[in-house]
């Protein structure tokens, strides 16, 4: 609670942490926020929250916000707090001398996923149309670039198929590499609902994972595979579904490309695909993967949810077609109780997304090389638009070593924490001229910047978030921004300074322009999203008041295409020297690098990252809850505490990445998925020894 009293009113707005984005009351005395109170009209909580969203915003007022905006003219130098006028004037001034000596293309921006729509919208635009290049990439580079990539050339949509809701018409659940208890505790609610009513669990992660002790319909299959082996397993169940014939030749017919369902039934078939000929490579036993595969495949309704387990590994995106496969096969696509369903991290890694984030696709996902849509940006924007596509954030970092990349506006992310291998991270970035860093707190990236402007939380802003299930939610303006401006008005100042002319009033009108350019949103406005509460995209004349179910009658590319999903073992491989894989994940109190949480009462529930260890490999070494670990892959070394663990196999060890410095990325390796470059944050050959107190 922020102030003390009694509520005089009360204003609806979205929770800022996960992918479920709930709604929420805030319940405010003057300006002053008393509490916060899960929204009974929320349609993706319909009055749930978690921990995490009903008490973890007190980091809004927290005494480590920037008020003022600060420059400086190197990272040794102290920070000097300016005006908005200087340090925005300073910044651009900064952009335009680095574009003059290095080039056009040596400039670029990071947008985020916890940032609104509109702010998004906004960066990449400004990338785009103000500094005349598409160095733009997300954050969602990092955890969900290869769903968007998967889900596209499978189904046709970067994005899940279902609304939450839909899960209580599965009667199979398969959930892969997620741990919704944790992750997405509201969605994991509902879930478990679910299975007490009868619905069967099958879980595929290295984990033990919580939602396995809910008592439910099946067995609690837990296919505990080894890291690294998603693609070996998920093939492994199309193979069982494609030679015992349980596949939906009905659905097939009407609504997929058949030549390549023929392709890969004769790809899948083959026998180095069965369950017994990767039993050894994944640790699960055939017959378990054989039982799982029958029991997903003859269910009336069955449904796929997954995480950055099945995202952050050297095959991701193999992944993600290799499940849009398996419930191609099966007919689970088209309506409600089946479905692909990523399980997104952050609030808005869907809109940051969908807002044209990425190097290579405009707003809508529309491809930047293509004349057409880009005539149509370049009349609304009044500028002309580059037709090649940008740097992703791993090639910004490479080419910043290099001396070709020399200036970074980063909104809302801390890079230097989240991103994988953290000293090729820091070196990049203290090889930059100009580092531009807009955030609420003076983070880990901070230390290397130039500018530092002041940004507003979610309860200082106006725009919208879009979930895990594409529903687009109002976020509200509660109170005043602590800087006196909201994060999409920093970005406009940023653009006028450039000689780049943005006249926005309010972000719905950002909204207006982003229907008029993207055809999935052409019917959303914030006047819509008055009347109907929330809208799940697309939404257009087709289906005026939203899409709760996807791909009902076609998919976005006619028929649904089957993709060849070959194993390729990644090269993180176990040796004497690092005889263990790491694996990381979340815990329900904290959020992502914990800049939040770390900030309120939560941190009391997890003060530290530990390691968790099986006793066996525990034993080996001599350790014991509590002790002090010396943690050492191939790229870093870093130091936690022991906790052993029978919820991992032998050979498997696990962590969290919610605190810095002793963070998961000092050690996690620069693998990344072979089409998206999304980091493989889930598979670290390492060594642990017991160690004296750090
Ligand atoms: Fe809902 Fe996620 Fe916020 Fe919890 S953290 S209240 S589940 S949106």
């Amino acid at each position: 609670v922020i102030e003390e009293g009694v509520p005089e009113h009360s204003v609806v707005t979205t929770c800022a942490y996960c992918g479920v984005g709930c709604s929420f009351e805030a319940q405010m005395k003057g300006d002053k926020l008393v509490r916060m109170v899960p929204y009974k009209g929320g349609d993706a909580n319909h009055g749930h929250s978690c921990v995490k969203g009903r008490f973890a915003f007190g980091y809004a007022t927290h005494k480590d916000r920037i008020r003022e905006p600060m420059i400086r003219d190197s990272i040794d130098q102290p920070w000097r707090a300016v005006s908005w006028e200087d340090a925005i004037g300073f910044a651009a001034r900064r952009l335009r001398e680095i574009q003059a000596q290095y080039g056009r293309d040596s400039v670029g921006g990071i947008t985020s996923s916890r940032c609104t729509n509109e702010e998004t919208y906004l960066v990449q635009k400004l990338i785009r149309a103000a500094l005349g290049n598409n160095n733009t990439d997300t954050c969602a580079r990092v955890c969900h670039s290869p769903t968007g990539y998967g889900l596209k050339t499978t189904l046709g949509e970067s994005a899940g198929t279902q609304t939450f809701d839909s899960v209580m018409k599965a009667d199979t659940i398969l959930v892969i590499g997620a741990n919704p208890t944790d992750a997405h505790p509201v969605f994991a609610s509902q879930m478990k609902r679910r299975l007490r009513q009868g619905a069967t669990l099958i879980v595929a992660d290295p984990r033990r994972i919580d939602l396995l002790r809910t008592p439910h319909g099946g067995q609690g299959l837990h296919l505990a595979l080894k890291p690294g082996t998603n693609v070996a397993l998920v093939n492994a169940l199309g193979h069982v579904v494609v030679t015992e014939g349980l596949e939906d030749t009905d659905f097939i017919a009407r609504r997929c490309d058949t030549e390549g369902y023929q392709r890969w039934r004769t790809f899948i078939s083959d026998p180095r695909h069965a369950p017994e000929a990767v039993e050894a490579e994944t640790g699960v036993p055939a017959a378990r993967v054989r039982e799982a595969a029958r029991t997903y495949a003859n269910a009336n309704n069955g449904a796929i949810y997954y995480g950055l387990g099945v995202t952050e590994h050297s095959q991701g995106s193999t992944t993600v077609m290799a499940i849009a496969n398996l419930a191609m096969a099966t007919g689970n696509i088209g309506r409600e109780g089946v479905g692909v369903n990523p399980l997104r991290g952050q609030n808005n890694v869907q809109g940051s997304c969908d807002m044209g984030s990425f190097p290579h696709e405009l707003p809508g996902y529309q491809h930047v090389a293509d004349p057409e849509i880009r005539q149509r940006f370049e009349a609304v924007w009044n500028a002309t638009l580059d037709d090649e596509p940008g740097l992703r954030i791993p090639n910004m970092f490479d080419a910043a070593i290099n001396g070709t990349f020399k200036a970074l506006y980063v909104q809302g992310e801390d890079i230097a924490q989240s991103d994988p291998n953290t000293q090729h991270v820091e070196s990049a970035l203290s090889s930059l001229d100009c580092l531009i860093v807009q955030d609420i707190f003076l983070n880990e990236t901070a230390k290397y910047a130039h500018v530092l402007l002041p940004g507003a939380t979610f309860l200082e802003k106006n725009g919208t978030f879009t979930n895990a299930e594409r529903r687009i939610n109002r976020v509200r303006r509660v109170m005043p921004p602590i800087a006196g401006k909201e994060d999409w008005e920093v970005t406009q100042d940023l653009a006028n300074a450039l000689g780049y002319p943005m006249h926005y009033s309010h972000p719905s009108e950002i909204m207006d322009e982003i229907a008029s350019l993207t055809p999935t949103f052409t019917g959303v406005s914030y006047q819509k999203l008055e009347q109907l509460g929330s809208i799940q995209w697309p939404c257009n004349d087709d289906y005026p008041l939203g899409t709760p179910t996807m791909h009902g009658v076609d998919f976005p590319i006619g028929k649904g295409h089957f993709a060849i999903t070959e194993y390729v073992a990644t090269e993180e491989r176990v040796n004497p020297r690092y005889p263990l894989l790491l694996t990381t994940g979340r815990i329900l109190s904290q959020y992502n690098v914990g800049a939040q949480t770390r900030r309120t009462a939560n941190s009391a529930w997890h003060s530290e990252d530990v390691l968790e260890i099986h006793p066996v490999d525990a034993e080996d070494r001599g350790l014991r809850d509590g002790d002090w670990l010396g943690i050492r892959s191939r790229v870093g070394h870093t130091v936690l505490r022991c906790l052993v663990s029978d919820r991992m196999a032998p050979g498997v060890v696990y962590t969290t990445f919610h605190h810095p410095g002793s963070g998961a990325n000092v050690i996690t390796t620069d693998n990344s998925d072979w089409a998206t470059n999304c980091p493989e944050y889930k598979v670290t050959a390492v060594q642990v020894e017991k160690v004296s107190q750090p």
